[in-house]
């Protein structure tokens, strides 16, 4: 008898001992449990997502076929991919159009003084905005003030090629060790322009290689400027604006960088990183001198980027 009374008591007490844990403390407890289980195992599986992604072989079991469509506009393997890839990124640029295709809508809310002028439409240049010397701190002011601009990605990743060598990507994948091994961040470098005088670049670098991509394009537009074209050129004459006024020079790291002003037809005489940048900012004809390390194409346009921005410093 006394065996059957201490069951009972034992049961009782854990009824009670059930009842006291209240519900949020159960919630929690699923919860540890939970992130317990979602870190050690989906990390090793996100990696490898990421690294079949990057290295270009894609998981078709994985990634849904609406994802592999972005990717291969993403690529722009062939002329008229490219044109898409443009589209899209055009897209992706303004965060408003974006959301809206997703059901999420948010309308730009200005939150800065400038932010506020440009939406309300008391200013209606970016020259105006320039020469008061403010800060452009959102995207958007770029967005609504130069609706033609343009963005172009510069190639700062490689991978290695099967003949040896590397072929150029967008995005620069680069690593961390950790105790749980490897992490992996993407980089990614931006150019805007409206080909008319200004031009921005922007670094940025995120988890995702498109969360990289529209950052730095973000960021470009928070550093665009206005630079001083004309013509230089002895051999030229004409008082166009189709090259640069005169001879200039910047620097980035290692990397040096001499522009010079070029007669009419000879076109940009440059590596086809510095071509898309000089194209975005509007110049024609222009001869480039290079010295260091220029395969660091951070700092290669960079170095451009400046030299491009003391003509405009000359002017003042
Ligand atoms: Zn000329």
């Amino acid at each position: 008898m006394p065996k059957r009374k201490s069951k009972e008591k034992t049961l009782e007490a854990k009824k009670t001992r059930e009842e006291k844990l209240s519900e949020d403390e159960r919630k929690k407890k699923e919860e540890k449990a939970l992130k317990k289980g979602r870190l050690e195992k989906p990390l090793d599986e996100k990696v490898e997502e990421k690294i079949e992604e990057e290295v270009g072989k894609i998981v078709e079991t994985e990634i849904g076929e609406k994802e592999k469509d972005e990717i291969k506009i993403e690529k722009g393997e062939t002329e008229g991919e490219k044109e898409e890839e443009k589209k899209i990124l055009d897209i992706s640029a303004g965060i408003q159009i974006a959301k809206g295709r997703r059901g999420e809508f948010i309308l730009w809310k200005p939150v800065t003084e400038l932010g506020k002028l440009v939406a309300s439409g008391a200013i209606t240049s970016i020259d105006e905005v320039l020469d008061s010397g403010k800060k452009i701190l959102e995207p958007e002011i770029v967005d609504k003030l130069v609706p033609n601009l343009k963005n172009e990605l510069i190639l700062i990743g490689g991978r290695r090629g099967k003949g040896g060598g590397r072929q150029r990507i967008a995005v620069r994948i680069t690593t961390t060790m950790h105790r749980s091994g490897r992490r992996f961040t993407s980089n990614a470098f931006a150019v805007v322009g409206d080909e008319d005088g200004l031009i921005g670049i922007g670094k940025a670098s995120a988890v995702e290689s498109r969360a990289a991509i529209n950052k730095a394009v973000d960021k470009a537009k928070l550093n665009v400027i206005r630079i001083k074209r004309g013509c230089g050129s002895w051999e030229c004459g004409c008082d166009g604006s189709h090259s640069i006024p005169y001879k200039t020079k910047g620097k980035s790291g290692s990397v040096r960088v001499v522009l010079m002003p070029a007669p009419k037809g000879i076109g940009l005489v440059a590596d086809d990183e510095s071509k898309k940048a000089l194209r975005l900012a509007g110049i024609k004809d222009v001869w480039m001198k290079t010295f260091g390390n220029t395969g660091m194409r951070i700092n290669l346009i960079t170095a451009l980027f400046n030299a491009l921005k003391r003509l405009y410093i000359y002017d003042r």
